[in-house]
């Protein structure tokens, strides 16, 4: 079984990683059962947020009567020092003394990164707690690829995670290499671009057979679980079929896949649009949650602003119809909605 050692962390993880998100959409007891299965498979780095709901507090039940060292990554969107209290509350909703890897979630911007950096800032919080022993790394999670190389040639962070997949592999131009040049563990996410792409054998063995990453894919049954784990276990190399299938899926979504990368931004209606534009996977992957979790609706609701101004248009390097499929996911969603 494949170990990588994540950079200057010196933690050693099993190749294939597990991500938290899925598990939200699931009852509580069938998500410890499935936790459970994942560790027993031999998978020993798990990652959560504070922003996953219920899956800390799941990952904690799951991890009692667990003998089997795990390596536990978790992250905040707080960008104070005020961080160092959710880092309180991931150790208690974990059931932890000691997180493994904090991360500083979803900078997306180099405002952000800025902030997050500043004094009073998130980082210093993350400081204070990695120097009391609450946790041992300090790591950053990004879509923005910039922001991950400024965040690596700064020499700040253990950890980086950036999302990587074959419709997204921009990452293993820049990112992998200067993570490297800097002794930087790096976690992936996303191997199925949150949800689009529906065959787990190619985009598994895509992400798998990268060297020096490891991927964190999740799962919420047990089936998901043993098939992610299968294609691990037999081994990764692309097959032909593989290729092929690789080159089908990408042209299929050429134009339709957003690669939340921000550029398209500012929005005159300040409309975050990579989060509209991957609506459909979102509420797929938070299934009912979506409903309950303001800062979701508040987003799709401020979405049907949308004046058309075309604004944004020129700017998606990957020439995406942003205002079309807005109004496509909107309507989608009022769809789901009355059902
Ligand atoms: S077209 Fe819509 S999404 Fe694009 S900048 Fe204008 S208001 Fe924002
Ligand atoms: S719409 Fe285009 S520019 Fe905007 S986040 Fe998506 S891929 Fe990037």
């Amino acid at each position: 079984m494949e170990k990588v050692r994540l950079g200057k962390t010196n933690l050693m993880a099993t190749k294939l990683g597990w991500g938290g998100i899925p598990i939200q959409r699931v009852d509580e007891r069938d998500a410890v059962s499935v936790i459970r299965a994942v560790i027993e498979m031999g998978v020993d780095l798990l990652d959560t947020a504070r922003a996953y709901t219920n899956s800390e507090h799941r990952i904690g039940l799951a991890l009692q009567k667990i003998n089997r060292r795990v390596i536990l990554s978790t992250k905040s969107l707080v960008r104070t020092a005020k961080i160092y209290n959710e880092v309180h509350e991931s150790l208690k909703q974990l059931r932890v003394k000691k997180i493994n890897i904090y991360h500083l979630h979803g900078v997306s911007s180099f405002e952000e990164y800025e902030k997050v950096m500043a004094p009073e800032g998130a980082y210093e919080g993350l400081i204070r707690a990695r120097d009391e022993g609450l946790i041992d790394h300090i790591g950053i999670t990004s879509h923005n690829l910039p922001v991950l190389e400024k965040a690596l040639m700064e020499g700040h962070f253990e950890t980086i995670m950036a999302c990587y997949s074959f419709l997204e592999p921009e990452a293993a131009q820049k990112v992998f290499p200067l993570a490297k040049q800097n002794d930087v563990g790096v976690l992936t996410m996303k191997p199925f671009s949150g949800g689009v792409i529906e065959e787990a054998g190619p985009a598994l063995r895509f992400v798998l057979s990268t060297p020096g990453i490891v991927p964190i894919p999740g799962s919420e049954t047990l089936e998901r679980a043993s098939e992610n784990w299968k294609v691990f276990a037999r081994g990764y190399t692309l097959t032909e079929h593989d290729k092929e299938r690789i080159e089908n899926i990408k042209k299929e979504f050429h134009q339709r896949f957003c690669r939340r990368c921000d550029y398209c931004q500012p929005c005159t209606e300040k409309i975050n649009i990579q989060f509209i534009m991957g609506l459909k996977t979102i509420v797929k992957r938070f299934g009912g949650h979506v409903q309950e979790l303001k800062w979701m609706t508040d987003l799709i609701e401020r979405a049907r602003n949308c004046s058309e101004c075309g604004e944004c248009l020129p700017r998606c390097p990957y020439q995406l119809p942003i205002t079309e499929m807005i109004k496509e996911n909107l309507a989608w969603f009022d769809n789901l909605r009355k059902q």
